[in-house]
């Protein structure tokens, strides 16, 4: 999978994948005339640092990795540890354990980090991003929230 942006069509609302092609290239929207070519800018040293979406400055880095599929892995490895356990099966119980933590840590290595706008909450999967990027940081979320709650009342919504 290249790398691409799943992002709600700023115009339209719409849920939308865009694969841009090379990755700076223009990003548009399938269901209307929505499109942003700014490429140009939003990279820095071929890293994406800026939202492909709405050019906002901060994103926050996080894996990639769909918390649910850990907690099931988590949760199946437990329930087959309990029943070895029942089976006076001590060694295979822990291999168990062992072993499930083993998959979830390379699924989460192998999985990459992705880029979230706090603006607009955009994701950039797969796509090059600084090693040093920022993980999420409540206070710059909040300072986002309370813009966007102004921005509404400016517009009386
Ligand atoms: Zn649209
Ligand atoms: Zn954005």
């Amino acid at each position: 999978m290249p790398a691409h942006i799943i992002f709600q069509c700023p115009a339209c609302q719409s849920r939308q994948m865009a694969i841009p092609e090379p990755e700076s290239a223009a990003v548009r929207c399938q269901q209307c005339t929505w499109r942003r070519d700014e490429g140009g800018q939003d990279f820095r040293d071929g890293n994406v640092c800026r939202c492909r979406i709405c050019g906002c400055e901060d994103l926050w880095r996080q894996k990639d990795f769909p918390p649910a599929l850990g907690l099931a892995m988590v949760a199946t490895a437990a329930t087959l540890s309990c029943i070895a356990w029942a089976w006076y099966q001590p060694i295979t119980a822990i291999v168990i354990l062992m072993v499930a933590a083993l998959v979830d840590m390379l699924l989460y290595t192998v999985m990459g980090d992705m880029l979230v706008c706090y603006r607009c909450a955009a994701r950039h999967r797969r796509s090059a991003m600084d090693e040093q990027h920022p993980h999420f940081d409540l206070e710059v979320s909040e300072r986002y929230h309370q813009q966007a709650i102004q921005q509404n009342r400016g517009t009386g919504k």
